[in-house]
Order: C-alpha cells, then sequence, then structure tokens
C-alpha cells in the first residue's frame, strides 16, 4: 500500500482502522447512543464550539448543500477562488437557491475588503466560503473575513467549508462567530471517507426555524433534535463512528496545539524545499498549511514522477480541474509526520537528479 501525500483520502493509523472491525450494534441502542454521546464533547473540542456538532453520514460535500438548503432566506454570496467554492456555488444553484459568486482568481485568496464590498451590494442573509481551498493550496483569512462580514451584517449566517482544515489547523468556530462549519472524515481527521461533521450554531438553527423546505436528510433542525438524545434520524456509518470515537482520542491525545504545529512544520518544509526547485501558486502570507500546489515550472512528465514514487510506496496528487498537468499537489494532512514528507521531498528529488 502507498503512503498517501493526497489532499484526501489520507492515511489511516491501523488502530483506527481495525476499530471499524467492532460487531454491529443496533443505531437505536443504548450502545449506540453512548457512543455519540462520547463522541460529541470530543468533536466540539476540535471545533472549538459550545453549541453542537452534527454527524452525518455523507461526505463533505453533501454538508455543502445541506447549509445552503437550511440557512438562506433571501440570498447567498459565495466566494470562490479555485474549485471547491465553486463547487459551492453551483450546489446553491443545484438547489434552487438565489445566490452571488464572488471570485477571487485561482491561486488567489478572497480578501475581506472585497468581501464587505459586496456583502454592501446586496441584503445578503449568508455567506459561504471555503477555508483552505485545496485546488489551489490557499488558506482564505477566515478570522479577519467573518469579522468584517459579522460587524457590517450582525445576522447574517457564516458557512465555512473547513473540508481540508479543521483538525489540522487552529479553527476557532465560536470566537470567529462562525454559523457552519464542516468537514470530511478522510481529510484532516484522518478516517477513511463516508462521514462529515458539521459545528452549527443557534444562530443557524433559529434561521432554519424560517425555512419550509430544508430537505428531508439533511434537515439541521430534525439532526439537532436528535443529536439532543446522541441519535440520527437515520442509520449512521456506525463502523465509521467506531473509528472517529477512537481517532479523536488519538487527535486529543497528540494536543492541538501540537497537532496545529506538526500540519504547520510540514507546511514550511514542503514549501521551503519546493520554492528551491519549482514555484508555489499560492502568495506568500495565503499558504495552506494542509496542502501545497506546486508550479510545475520545470515541466516534469508528471506520470513518470508518478510511476517514480509508487516504486517507493508513496502517491501525490496530479493538479485539480483546469489545473492538472500545470501544477501538481502534496497534501501534508491527518497523520502525516514531518518524517514522511521529508522522505517524499527525498525521493522526488532523487527523481529530478535522473531527469537533470
Ligand atoms: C475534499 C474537499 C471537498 C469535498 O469533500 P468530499 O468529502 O469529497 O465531499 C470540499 N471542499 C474542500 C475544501 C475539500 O478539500
Amino acid at each position: 500500500m502507498a503512503k498517501l501525500f493526497l489532499p484526501g483520502p489520507t492515511n489511516v493509523h491501523p488502530d483506527v482502522l481495525a476499530r471499524q472491525a467492532r460487531p454491529m450494534i443496533g443505531h437505536r441502542s443504548h450502545a449506540c447512543a453512548d457512543l455519540i454521546g462520547r463522541i460529541q464533547p470530543k468533536l466540539r473540542q476540535i471545533f472549538a464550539t459550545q453549541s453542537r456538532v452534527m454527524l452525518a453520514t455523507a461526505s463533505g460535500s453533501g454538508l455543502q448543500e445541506a447549509a445552503v438548503r437550511n440557512l438562506v432566506t433571501n440570498r447567498l454570496l459565495v466566494c470562490t477562488c479555485g474549485a471547491f467554492g465553486e463547487r459551492w456555488f453551483q450546489v446553491a444553484q443545484a438547489n434552487g437557491i438565489p445566490a452571488d459568486a464572488l471570485e477571487a482568481p485561482w491561486g488567489q485568496p478572497n480578501l475581506p475588503e472585497d468581501v464587505e464590498r459586496a456583502l454592501r451590494q446586496q441584503p445578503y442573509d449568508a455567506l459561504a466560503l471555503v477555508h483552505n481551498e485545496t485546488s489551489t493550496g490557499v488558506e482564505n483569512p477566515l478570522a479577519e473575513i467573518a469579522q468584517r462580514a459579522r460587524s457590517l451584517r450582525p445576522e447574517i449566517l457564516i458557512l465555512v467549508d473547513a473540508v481540508s482544515s479543521a483538525g489540522g489547523v487552529e479553527l476557532l468556530t465560536d470566537t470567529w462567530g462562525l454559523d457552519v462549519v464542516l468537514t470530511s472524515s478522510q481529510k484532516c481527521f484522518a478516517l477513511p471517507p463516508g462521514m462529515a461533521f458539521a459545528a452549527v450554531s443557534d444562530r443557524a438553527l433559529e434561521k432554519a426555524r424560517q425555512v419550509p423546505h430544508r430537505g428531508w436528510y439533511f434537515d439541521f433542525l430534525q439532526m439537532d433534535e436528535y443529536l439532543a438524545r446522541n441519535l440520527t434520524p437515520s442509520t449512521p456509518a456506525i463502523s465509521l463512528l467506531y473509528a472517529l470515537d477512537a481517532q479523536l482520542d488519538r487527535m486529543l491525545a497528540e494536543g492541538l496545539p501540537a497537532r496545529f504545529m506538526r500540519h504547520a512544520a510540514m507546511a514550511a518544509h514542503v514549501q521551503a524545499w519546493a520554492q528551491e526547485r519549482f514555484a508555489l501558486l499560492a502568495p506568500d502570507g495565503y499558504r495552506s498549511r494542509t496542502a501545497t500546489t506546486i508550479r510545475n515550472t520545470l515541466g516534469l512528465d508528471l506520470d513518470a514522477l508518478h510511476e517514480h514514487l509508487a516504486q517507493r510506496g508513496m502517491q501525490i496528487a496530479d493538479g485539480y480541474g483546469r489545473l492538472k498537468g500545470g501544477t501538481f499537489r502534496i497534501g501534508h494532512m491527518g497523520e502525516t509526520t514531518l518524517a514522511d514528507v521529508q522522505a517524499l521531498t527525498t525521493a522526488i528529488d532523487a527523481f529530478l537528479e535522473m531527469a537533470a
């Protein structure tokens, strides 16, 4: 099995993988309620929230859909600066939610002053943005954007795709006044894919009460009612809940400050290495701490590079969408260590020597 340096899915610790082999329990049993009850306070620590963290059996995109369906009565502003922001805009459109996209060029961040200007144009009731744009390796200045939006529009709902940052980068949901912070299991949480988690504020639930057709599967009000009893409205991925319970213990045992420092150290190594040999797509000050997008300035044959790494048991990612060929990506998130990324860059250096 190759070690994954992808921006998801990421490597899962063997103990956590093994947890999934436990026998099934009924999803209305005390055992299942105990399990969800154990998970909930740990998730709240990771999201730095006192409110609630909803559990969905879906990938993160499912909760993007949930957020726009449950929380917009008037008009949504979606910040885009890459593929995942654009996806969120498409999700809104596909659900018939009136929305405008505030576009930054791929490779650049969404800037607080641009968001503020856009918010003055229309009475938007919600703002959606991506914290860490995984396609371009850009980390948006989330705290500052949220603060500006909140002071301009105290009632606005701030919806954050934190799929590739939650659990790897500090994210202060309550302090920054965020209303939905959603993520997927298979990125910095280092779990198999199949579940998604979202911190949801009281303000968001109040808003959901004004929305008549929230859908059924992702109805935040129904999810909240069940969660209050440590249940889910429909059958959850019980095997993944076992794994989540164990992985949250691992994350908290490492300690969140140490976990965030490990991610920052991996990013610093990969980015310094890449700048000496290639160029980074993201500008200084906005570089992702969990995934790096490298411009293929040497015109490398990326298929040959993948093959070289595969022989050494390693896998990196191609550029995303329209960036394929011109860029490649290194994920440094989840359980990956600094020693792992050092071994990866050493292996790529060997390829560069052969190619020279
Ligand atoms: C991976 C990713 C997604 C998509 O998540 P799924 O779990 O595949 O639905 C969305 N946003 C960002 C920022 C991502 O990195």
